[in-house]
């Protein structure tokens, strides 16, 4: 073994760079987020050289000339100064490490003014060295940072195409431009704008600026507070007629820092499960306010990672607030009516996480309109929930029938219900419409009613599926389903419940097989699934008015009208604008 000898600062800076600053997205994280935290109201990206040229220009405080050297060198920050504020911190930055870091793998010029000063500051750095002159310039910061890895041949090498690079960093600025639309961001690809915000915009205007394609109709305002725990959950989540292919389109943040937050995206798994077809995901952002003092935000040197001291009345908390945004009622306390309403997302301050959403490939986006051809099912796991279900559960009051605004026009194809609503014209599929009416029903009944069959064939089965029916025999019976076994392979109803009563119990075993698929594992919600989907009516069959009136009225009923319960879509409206716009009419 060699003596040992101490680090030169510039290798030392090295090294930590090597943790925060793993591609270009992570210098324009750094950057942007130390504009945000100076306060910054505009901030400009502009991305050149491959990605290894980065100018991030912003209007925020600026730099005092006398702290320059300090910013940037290593463990320096103006955000905290002494270990209570750890707890206590509402910046983006406070390690002091991003600059330090910076300038010893790139070659980085700062020019900065602060308003106490007519002139501004211009430092040049090399190889961890700055030098400082005297320059004019407006109060901001402009930090210009070229050949980003020039002395990392190995992170230069690990480097993606310039057009992956520029597609991390894109993401990334949407990301902080989702959690700060308090802010006007600029980004720029070779003198090309590619993403670009106004100033001061609540959080739906910020979305229709990130997002050109329109589908603010699919997406429900979410707004929920505990003042006891004081948390306070806002943003946007999308129905489920609306779906993505990829989980890129789920933004989470913590105080609008942008983080990778476990305890959310199950709270947001959970209130979608059963709703959305296998593969695809919800178009969400959410921003959860919580006291500084209940987060840890130092967990990791990235910042992408948090702790909670409460987790688990955190993620009942958000579930609750998704499952309710998502469900079809309102609340039943007269002064809760807020999460009806469209809120601003207004808010101050913080920070990202470039690596959250990243391995995604494509994601695509669907506005679920065709019937699917052949039934889905799809495996329903049990929920991994640290917490019983039960425990958020919240009061809810069914909408007044009075308050019916929809006309039913007729049937199409035996199989579609057409409805003239305000909105537009709605096509209804009779089957899922009705099977999410009876899944529901059901779910909340206990004690379902059974019908006694006088006349009931054996059903003939192999050993293995009797075994699996009898193991279940107690589950059935609680939905009103009483088997016997005759023999090894053989069976007989006595009882089914009373809803499918019509069809023949050879079918109904059959279906129950598929779904149960040889194990036991969330047995009553593959009971339900096969009870509603064969107690409901079918395609192809033809409804009288009034039989469409009754389906139509409970559906609008249920908790959630937008998909059946193996994730295939119940309606689709053709707005009243759509129709218009075919006709060359003016809506
Ligand atoms: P941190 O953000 O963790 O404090 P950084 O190395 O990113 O550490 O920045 C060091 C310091 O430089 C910051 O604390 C801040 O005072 C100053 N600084 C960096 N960028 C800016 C900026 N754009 N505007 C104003 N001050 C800045
Ligand atoms: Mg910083």
């Amino acid at each position: 073994m060699k003596r040992i000898n101490q680090l030169s600062i510039h290798v030392i800076n090295q090294i930590a760079a090597g943790e925060v600053i793993e591609r270009p997205s992570s210098v324009v994280k750094e950057l942007v987020e130390n504009s945000v935290d100076a306060g910054a109201t505009k901030i400009e990206v502009s991305i050149s050289n491959e990605c290894r040229d980065i100018r991030i220009a912003d209007n925020g405080s600026g730099i005092h000339p006398d702290d320059i050297e300090l910013a940037f060198s290593k463990h320096a920050t103006s955000k905290i100064s002494n270990e209570n504020d750890l707890w206590n911190i509402h910046t983006l930055g406070f390690r002091g490490e991003a600059l330090a870091s910076i300038i010893s793998i790139a070659k980085v010029t700062c020019t900065t003014r602060t308003k106490e000063f007519e002139y501004g500051t211009r430092v040049e750095s090399q190889n961890s060295v700055v030098k400082k002159s005297q320059t004019g310039c407006a109060i901001g910061t402009i930090m210009e940072v070229k050949d980003l890895f020039f002395n990392q041949p190995v992170r230069l090498k690990f480097l993606k195409s310039a057009k992956t690079e520029f597609a991390y960093i894109q993401e990334l600025m949407q990301s902080i431009a989702l959690s700060h639309p308090e802010v006007a961001f600029v980004l720029k690809n070779n003198g090309n704008n590619i993403i670009s915000t106004g100033q001061n915009s609540d959080l739906l205007t910020r979305i229709n600026e990130i997002y050109s394609s329109s589908f603010v109709e699919f997406l429900r305002p979410i707004e929920k507070t505990d003042e006891l725990s004081k948390l306070k959950i806002t943003g946007y989540t999308s129905t489920p007629a609306y779906t993505r292919s990829s989980k890129k389109a789920i933004y989470t943040f913590i105080n609008s820092r942008m983080v990778k937050c476990p305890i959310l995206l199950k709270a947001i798994d959970l209130a979608y499960k059963n709703m959305l077809p296998h593969g695809k995901y919800p178009f969400v952002v959410l921003n959860l306010e919580i006291p500084t003092s209940d987060v840890d935000v130092n967990a990791h040197p990235t910042k992408r990672e948090v702790r909670y001291k409460n987790p688990n009345q955190i993620f009942n908390f958000l579930y609750s607030a998704i499952d309710l945004a998502l469900s079809n009622r309102t609340y039943s306390t007269d002064k809760e009516t807020e999460n009806i309403n469209i809120l601003p997302f207004t808010q101050t301050s913080k920070e990202s996480d470039n690596a959250v959403y990243i391995t995604e490939k494509n994601d695509t986006a669907t506005i679920n309109t065709e019937r699917y051809s052949a039934p889905q099912i799809f495996p329903v796991k049990e929920s991994q929930s640290p917490v019983p279900q039960k425990s958020f559960k919240i009061e809810l009051e069914p909408q007044t029938e009075d308050s019916r605004d929809y006309n039913i026009i007729g049937q199409y194809y035996n199989t579609y219900i057409l409805i003239e609503t305000k909105a537009g014209l709605e096509i209804v599929d009779q089957h899922i419409a009705d099977e999410r009416y009876i899944y529901e029903k059901l779910k909340s009944n206990k004690n379902n009613a059974s019908q006694l069959l006088l006349i009931s064939d054996i059903l003939n089965l192999e050993t293995s599926e009797v075994e699996l029916l009898m193991q279940a025999k107690d589950k059935l019976m609680s939905f009103g389903y009483q088997i016997e076994k005759i023999s090894a392979t053989q069976i007989i109803f006595r009882k089914v419940p009373q809803i499918i009563a019509h069809i023949k119990p050879v079918d109904i075993v059959a279906e129950l097989l598929v779904n149960i698929k040889g194990n036991l594992d969330s047995l009553e919600e593959k009971i339900l699934i096969t009870t509603s989907c064969k107690a409901a009516v079918k395609a192809g069959e033809h409804l009288n008015l009034w039989q469409m009136e009754e389906l139509i009225k409970n559906w609008k009923k249920t908790k959630h009208p937008y998909t059946c319960p193996h994730g295939r879509p119940i309606s689709k409206t053709l707005s009243n604008k759509e129709v218009a716009a075919f006709f060359n009419r003016n809506a």
